[in-house]
């Protein structure tokens, strides 16, 4: 496993251009100008008690085969922004497999109740998983202890909406996804 951070200033780009030639129908745009994304994370804000208020401000979500950026994303460097895509790839490609219809269905159903949504959890694990390998090509070994807390966070924590809630469990993963990278 190397330690050495790889610089790459193409990477976004060249992520972008292989994503649109993936993707045709591939684009990146605003929540706060879809009023369908609004009521979302209205919605979302009342079923998790106000534990997910920043579905808007802060969460980035594929749907519909576009990515819903919130209003933090012109603030996103370009390395963030590439490490973000790599994992909605795999939502855009998890799509593909499952079309629009049955990714809702396991990703939203289990919502009631929260916590041990596993279709959720699922489809967020193979994500994340792609989250932890571009972390570790982009920023190298030292930044993974870091995205380790939060996802256990994420996994556990409101945001979406106790989908998983067992630290250890998540650690575990987190730790075999880790022995999986590449050396
Ligand atoms: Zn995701």
């Amino acid at each position: 496993m190397s330690t050495v951070r790889s610089f790459d200033p193409g990477r976004l780009d060249q992520l972008l251009a292989s994503m649109r030639a993936e993707f045709p129908d591939f684009a990146i745009v605003s929540k706060r100008e879809s009023a369908l994304q609004l009521a979302i994370g209205r919605f979302l804000a009342v079923v998790t008690l106000g534990g997910q208020r920043t579905y808007v401000s802060r969460y980035h979500t594929v749907m519909f085969g576009k990515l819903w950026v919130p209003d933090s994303w012109p603030q996103m460097g370009s390395d963030a922004r590439y490490v973000l895509l790599r994992h909605e790839r795999v939502h855009l490609r998890q799509r593909a497999r499952m079309g629009d219809v049955g990714m809702a269905l396991v990703y939203l159903l289990p919502i009631f109740p929260l916590g041990l949504a596993y279709g959720r959890a699922r489809i967020e694990w193979e994500a994340y998983e792609e989250t932890i390998r571009a972390t570790h090509e982009v920023y190298g070994v030292a930044a993974l202890a870091a995205l380790k807390r939060e996802l256990v966070q994420r996994f556990t924590g409101p945001d979406y909406g106790w989908m998983w809630p067992f630290p250890r469990m998540i650690e575990r993963w987190f730790d075999e996804a880790v022995a999986r990278l590449p050396g």
